[in-house]
């Protein structure tokens, strides 16, 4: 078991602030800082605290799969690390995207190879062969898009706006209010013209306003999202689209699951995430960075969802507040340390015996392991190797730890 200091990744989107005073540093930093990675992803593998300096937990594994990884891991997944952990910090929103699932993220992959785009070049869209399911457990209140939201009610959120320009776009929803319609706008919005959304966008952000000066409640979320939108990404037919997805609010412990093919966009907010271990990322605007419409189209789920079925369900069971996902790779919970569990050591469950990434989200939390003994104060990061054995936690105040498992 050693300390986990992970690899800070620094977007446009992200944050001078909060994940520098998440792990004690000093801010604002020179740059937004966007996401924390922890893992062994070799596009940024975090690195281990050693007696003999740093190292990176790519070569960790590498060097002893056996020993880092366990058996059972190794048999299921080979010689990597099959799930990536990273605090996620969203000043701005991030690009409207989906991933592949996981027969589509080969078959693409194949494609490209054969079309001979190289893995590096910034308009490859798989860069891998693996899906990318992800769960991400809010820290802060956390705003989302994720999902299209059944068809009637975004008719009545456009209704609401009362923009005459969209009145043939209710027409073909409120027409066709399900997985068929939703495609048949989002696919319309998407390509059209720019001089269609040069007028089309503008009317709609002043809908916006309007309603939102009228005083009426029951989209103010969505309408402010749609300011927001409009402002940061002028012209951008995302800013259509997000009329179309359920506008997630998660107050801090609460949790979202993305499966494959659901059109997501994070807006706001400070998170843990969890994914597989892949780069597969599918954009449709929102972004300055590589965007393929027509591959979007072919992954996109428009099943209507309601915001409830994101949630990811919790449930608690002992110091274990679990959040269940379908995802195989891996596997997520808080241990949550209060109460009666303080001052003395204390057992932490253990499903299997894979390896495990902890990060403290709150308090402070000495973690022993066999012979190793470390302190994870708010921010920092311990990786147990499968071979450091099942772990034992003591904590003065109350404390709380976020672990990533492999799922199995
Ligand atoms: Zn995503």
């Amino acid at each position: 078991m050693e300390l986990l200091r992970g690899a800070i990744r620094t977007y446009a989107w992200g944050s001078r602030t909060a994940i520098a005073e998440f792990t004690g540093r000093p801010s604002p930093t020179a740059h937004p800082e966007a996401e924390l990675w922890l893992g062994a992803h070799p596009g940024d593998p975090a690195r281990l605290e050693t007696a003999d300096g740093e190292r990176s937990l790519l070569d960790a594994v590498r060097a002893d799969p056996d020993g880092q990884l366990g058996p059972a891991v190794r048999g299921r997944y080979g010689d990597v690390l099959p799930l990536l952990v990273k605090v996620l910090a969203a000043e701005e929103p991030l690009s409207l995207q989906a991933h592949p699932s996981a027969e589509q993220a080969v078959e693409g992959y194949v494609r490209e190879d054969r079309l001979g785009v190289p893995l590096t070049s910034p308009i490859r869209n798989y860069r891998d062969r693996n899906h990318k399911p992800e769960l991400l457990v809010a820290l802060s209140e956390f705003h989302a898009l994720g999902g299209f939201r059944p068809a009637a009610r975004s008719v009545d959120l456009m209704r609401a706006l009362a923009v005459p320009e969209l009145d043939p776009f209710i027409g073909l929803l409120s027409g066709q209010p399900d997985a068929d319609g939703l495609r048949a706008l989002f696919t319309t919005w998407i390509t059209a013209p720019q001089p269609d959304l040069d007028v089309l966008i503008p009317a709609v952000l002043d809908g916006a306003v309007d309603y939102m000066r009228s005083g009426a409640t029951e989209f103010d979320d969505e309408a402010k999202t749609l300011l927001e939108l409009g402002e940061r990404y002028p012209g951008d037919a995302g800013v259509l689209a997000a009329m179309l997805l359920n506008r997630i609010t998660l107050a801090p412990g609460e949790a979202i699951f993305m499966p494959a093919g659901n059109l997501h966009s994070y807006i706001h907010g400070v998170g843990m995430e969890v994914m597989a271990n892949s780069d597969n990322v599918l954009r449709g605007g929102l972004t300055p960075k590589h965007v393929d419409v027509p591959e979007l189209l072919r992954v996109l789920d428009f099943r209507p969802a309601d915001e409830t079925m994101l949630r990811a369900p919790t449930h608690r069971d002992g110091i274990e507040l679990v959040y269940e996902t379908p995802a195989s790779e891996f596997a997520a919970c808080i241990l949550m340390l209060d109460g009666e569990n303080l001052g003395h050591e204390i057992d932490a469950p253990s499903r299997h015996d894979g390896p495990q990434i902890l990060v403290c989200t709150e308090g402070s939390v000495i973690v022993r392991a066999k012979s190793d003994v470390v302190e994870l104060n708010r921010g920092s990061a311990a990786w147990v190797a499968a071979d450091d054995g099942p772990i034992r936690l003591e904590a003065t105040s109350p404390s709380r730890l976020f672990r990533a498992t492999v799922g199995l």
